[in-house]
């Protein structure tokens, strides 16, 4: 072969593999790519702050104890039948239910959930901190509690029972949605409201595991409050709970709350329909327990 024909068929060999090498290039970083854009993990949405952004106060607590009263509405609607006494009992009127929120606006108390109750003290709860919760997800909590929290920029936390969602009376899972979705908290309240102490470990772990499941499904969320139906706990149920993943739980011992008291059974405060404005006010201060 004649010296210039080697030089050319060098020179061909030569471009030939570095085109090839090119187009492998290419071919693998594209693949990278697709699999980097493929792993898209669901943001855990924790760490969003619940408190609207201008009452949030960064730094740790110093205080040692912060008083935090923990009401507990069930229905807000106007119900007053002599046959269904507990479904009174369990009805604030509307009306009682937006002057106590306006009083709590117009008196420096800051609606909380538990997340920035579970993050003292590493960061500061506000100076009047307080939690509103609403059992069982009524259809006129959403109707009503939701909506005025929500236009008083206030929040609070809703437990939900997984399997009576879309019943009559009860919430549909989009509202549920639209719920946290504006930064309120939803909890747990079971599946179908059983009394936990009389069940089998078996059913008290489904209990406890696929209403936390299926709320996370329907929110995008991660649960981690739990309400004990009608306040029914014993050890072994609050074992359960913590080791399903919850971080509180709430009960129906009437007391004011605190950030020294045990997570797993939280003490809460029932607002009655007959509680006048005055004693709402003189209760979420001073109540004392009765035990
Ligand atoms: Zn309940």
């Amino acid at each position: 072969m004649e010296r210039k024909s080697k030089i050319k068929l060098l020179l061909t060999v030569t471009v030939i593999t570095f085109a090839v090498a090119g187009i492998v290039a290419f071919f693998i970083w594209n693949k990278i790519k697709a699999d980097t854009q493929k792993y898209n993990p669901v943001v855990e949405q924790n760490d969003i702050k619940t408190t609207p952004s201008n009452q949030i106060v960064d730094g740790p607590d110093t205080r040692n104890k912060v008083p935090v009263p923990i009401l507990m509405y069930h229905h807000i609607r106007n119900y007053n039948d002599p046959n269904d006494k507990v479904g009174t009992n369990l009805s604030v009127p509307p009306e009682n239910f937006k002057a106590q929120i306006d009083y709590l606006k117009n008196n420096g108390f800051t609606t909380i959930t538990f997340r920035e109750f579970l993050d003292f003290p590493t960061r500061k709860l506000p100076d009047k901190p307080i939690i509103l919760t609403f059992d069982d997800g009524y259809q006129d909590t959403y109707d009503v509690a939701f909506h005025n929290l929500k236009s008083n920029e206030q929040i609070g936390v809703f437990y939900i029972i997984s399997g009576f969602l879309g019943r009559p009376e009860f919430m549909t899972a989009p509202e549920v949605k639209e719920i946290s979705d504006a930064g309120m908290e939803i909890g747990s309240h079971t599946i179908d409201h059983p009394d936990l102490t009389k069940l089998s470990a078996e059913k008290l772990s489904t209990e406890l595991i696929e209403s936390k499941s299926k709320l996370e499904s329907i929110i995008g969320r991660t649960i981690i409050s739990f309400c004990y139906p009608a306040g029914q706990q014993n050890a072994a149920v609050d074992a359960a709970v913590a080791n399903t993943g919850y971080k509180t739980a709430t009960t129906t011992n009437m007391a004011i709350s605190s950030t020294s008291e045990e997570k797993f059974a939280l003490s809460r405060l029932r607002i009655n329909p007959e509680d006048s404005l005055s004693y709402f006010a003189d209760k979420i201060v001073n109540y004392k327990s009765q035990k």
